[in-house]
């Protein structure tokens, strides 16, 4: 399907043709790491929000002089795309703490030369304090605090005001992209999907690094052109899938090769990113800070009982009929969260599988190998 070939060739790129027109129209670019920093205050300051990703990364050798083996992938990888100019498309980094590694990548581009001398003022540099406890009105009051200081460092730097109609607007484009995410979830509740897991994951990563715009218009394009699309007319099992920052569709494919259809998840750039909407009633600020943190959570928040419940119900509505989760090797939250649903598995008696992967697509053979097996056994 072209329209599934355009999101699937938008993933594969680390500066996509979209991103290129947008500079080429005078448009700046604001970077984030974590989905802990709200990307409505970079529209509503009229630049692009774009999620860190290295799709083309191959190595990290020049990453490997601030990074140790003991880091996970994806940073190192984001860290030396860095290093090599490949963001050199960006106007400015916003990172966040959204786990330990996460937050040290933010210390390397603040102490390395993320531009040339002479741009380095040019040069956008903020963080944003995400805590870990939701449902908190002390934490709420502080992570609203963070996204105000946020606020109030682009409109100072790219001397531009935020007003609170172009909040409001910003707001309202991304909530359409929520609900065209959530009307596509939904259609994999059917029996015969009309897309499948690997599908599904090119269309949320394009979410992250299009104008959204121009995301919504495709997306209107993709749900009608689905119509009664049989993605997997032969798969044998459904399964929800759960875990950290997978961003690879060809990872997916591996395990959907092996007979099997992902017909949901609960992924870093999947369902727990688009899931919750804001508020677009009241104070734009508040309903901003509530939303992103009290949001489907991720292992870094002490939040264990809800995302229990959320896997629970995910599992219920999608008709899975088991789990998969993945986890990036020396991953501590998620190696936390690994133990955790394997036990509330035993519980259930969901059948469950975690894979440890790497962030680039690897040791397929081993894959194959395990959910074959892992399918096997829920015959
Ligand atoms: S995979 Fe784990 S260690 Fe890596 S950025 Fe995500 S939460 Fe942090």
């Amino acid at each position: 399907m072209k329209e599934l070939d355009r999101f699937m060739e938008i993933t594969k790129a680390t500066y996509n043709d979209t991103m290129k027109q947008w500079k080429e129209g005078g448009g700046r670019i604001v970077g984030y790491f974590c989905t802990n920093v709200p990307e409505e205050l970079v529209m509503a300051a009229g630049m692009l929000p774009y999620r860190l990703r290295a799709p083309e990364s191959r190595d990290t050798s020049e990453a490997d002089r601030y990074t140790t083996y003991l880091n996970c992938t994806y940073c190192r990888h984001v860290v030396d795309d860095a290093l090599l100019g490949n963001y050199d498309f960006l106007d400015g980094f916003v990172g966040s703490n959204g786990c330990d590694q996460m937050r040290r990548v933010s210390d390397i581009f603040r102490a390395v030369q993320f531009k040339e001398p002479a741009e380095k003022d040019e040069f956008f540099l903020e963080y944003v304090g995400a805590p870990r406890v939701p449902m908190d009105e002390a934490s709420l009051a502080y992570y609203k605090d963070e996204i105000i200081r946020m606020k109030e460092q682009l409109e100072t730097f790219f001397e531009v005001e935020i007003t609170e109609e172009k909040l409001k607007e910003a707001i309202r484009e991304v909530n359409e992209s929520r609900r065209l995410l959530h009307e596509l979830y939904a259609l994999r509740k059917a029996e015969q999907p009309p897309i499948t897991g690997a599908e599904a994951l090119s269309v949320t990563v394009a979410y992250t690094c299009m104008p959204k715009d121009l995301f919504n218009q495709e997306m209107k394009s993709l749900l009608e052109a689905l119509g009664d699309r049989k993605a997997a007319p032969d798969h044998k099992k459904r399964l929800f899938l759960y875990g950290s920052e997978l961003d690879d569709p060809d990872w997916i494919k591996v395990i959907e090769d092996q007979g099997a259809l992902v017909v949901a998840d609960g992924s870093c750039f999947g369902g727990r990113m688009f899931w919750d909407y804001v508020d677009e009633s009241g104070d734009p600020m508040e309903a901003l800070a509530k939303r992103y943190h009290e949001r489907w959570s991720c292992p870094r928040m002490c939040d264990r009982v809800r995302r229990q419940d959320k896997i629970k119900e995910m599992v219920r509505d999608w008709n899975a009929d088991g789990i998969v989760g993945e986890r990036i090797v020396f991953c501590q939250l998620w190696g936390s969260e690994k133990v955790m649903t394997n036990l509330e598995a035993q519980d259930t008696g969901t059948p469950t599988l975690w894979l440890e992967r790497e962030y680039l697509l690897g040791g397929t053979g081993q894959i194959k190998t395990r959910v074959q097996a892992f399918l096997e056994s829920m015959e």
